[in-house]
């Protein structure tokens, strides 16, 4: 028999209506998780996620909430709550671009993205970590194994190292998650909360789709990953998975990296 590795696990995946947020949210959805699937705008995309859970068996709501909105993700978790009685992990993975050349990037820009990619992961963190806590300490302690009460698994990307001239504003949000990650990981482990993150490279989603769809951009894409594939949102699904799964248990503060070798420096393959 196949064993389901989410069964009766309460999950939240913010930013699940599309992309790398959806295919987490399907995978958890399968592995018989309760599944709190949020957006932000969307509400169709949303609800397409939901049904699709709800038709291969599984158990999943809708919950609108803009991560970057402290008042919105309190409501969110208040509603996981409130439907399934508990949270027990929280895929912290909305976000966004907003391109500019550094020197034309307006505060405006800047600031969206860092609220969102940034603050938002603050703000989601912290209601996953206060849920967690309140939750373990309103039943015997005693009854508990010596697994994680709760875990963490932040997005982050391959640019919390690579830099990204015309990016900027989003770097530094990624490059913040990374710290913000570890430091977090650091207070919580006490606690028996795991947090971790994913950093994925190049994945075929709505959000580059103007490289992946421009047979030029694509080609010179492909020079900078050695395993000269574009990775799917399932490849990174199935890696927070395991990140959020007991089989990482002694996992803490890690970031993940799912690349297909971005991060090898491939331009020293036959060079230097
Ligand atoms: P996507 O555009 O398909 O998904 C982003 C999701 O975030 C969408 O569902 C969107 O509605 C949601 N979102 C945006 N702003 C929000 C807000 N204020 N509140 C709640 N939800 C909000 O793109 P994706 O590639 O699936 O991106 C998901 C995550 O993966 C992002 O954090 C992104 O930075 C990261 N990432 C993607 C890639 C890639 O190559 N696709 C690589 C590295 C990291």
């Amino acid at each position: 028999m196949i064993e389901l590795k989410f069964k009766d696990q309460v999950v939240i995946v913010t930013g699940s209506s599309s992309g790398i947020g959806k295919a987490c949210a399907l995978h958890f959805g399968s592995n018989g998780a309760h599944v709190v699937v949020n957006y932000s705008s969307n509400e169709e995309a949303g609800r397409e996620v939901v049904e699709e859970i709800r038709s291969n068996g599984g158990s999943a709501i809708l919950v609108r909430a803009d991560v970057s909105e402290e008042e919105d993700v309190k409501a969110l978790f208040a509603e996981a709550v409130n439907q399934f009685g508990r949270v027990d992990v929280l895929v912290s993975n909305a976000g966004l671009q907003q391109d500019a050349p550094f020197l034309e990037m307006t505060l405006a820009q800047w600031q969206k993205v860092i609220d969102i990619n940034l603050t938002g992961q603050f703000l989601a963190c912290r209601e996953a970590a206060k849920q967690f806590i309140a939750q373990d300490q309103s039943v015997n302690r005693n009854a508990h194994s010596e697994l994680a009460i709760g875990k963490i698994v932040l997005m982050s990307s391959v640019h919390d190292v690579i830099p990204w001239a015309g990016h900027v504003n989003y770097a530094a949000s990624k490059g913040g998650v990374m710290m913000f990650m570890k430091s977090i990981s650091q207070e919580l482990a006490p606690y028996k909360i795991r947090v971790n993150s994913v950093s994925p490279g190049a994945i075929k989603t709505p959000i580059n789709k103007e490289v992946w769809s421009d047979p030029d951009k694509y080609k010179s894409l492909l020079q900078l990953i050695p395993y000269k594939r574009i990775g799917t949102a399932q490849d990174v699904a199935k890696a927070v998975a395991w990140l959020a799964s007991d089989d990482s248990d002694y996992v803490n503060g890690e970031t993940l990296y799912i690349d297909g070798g971005m991060t090898l420096y491939p331009e020293f393959a036959d060079n230097g």
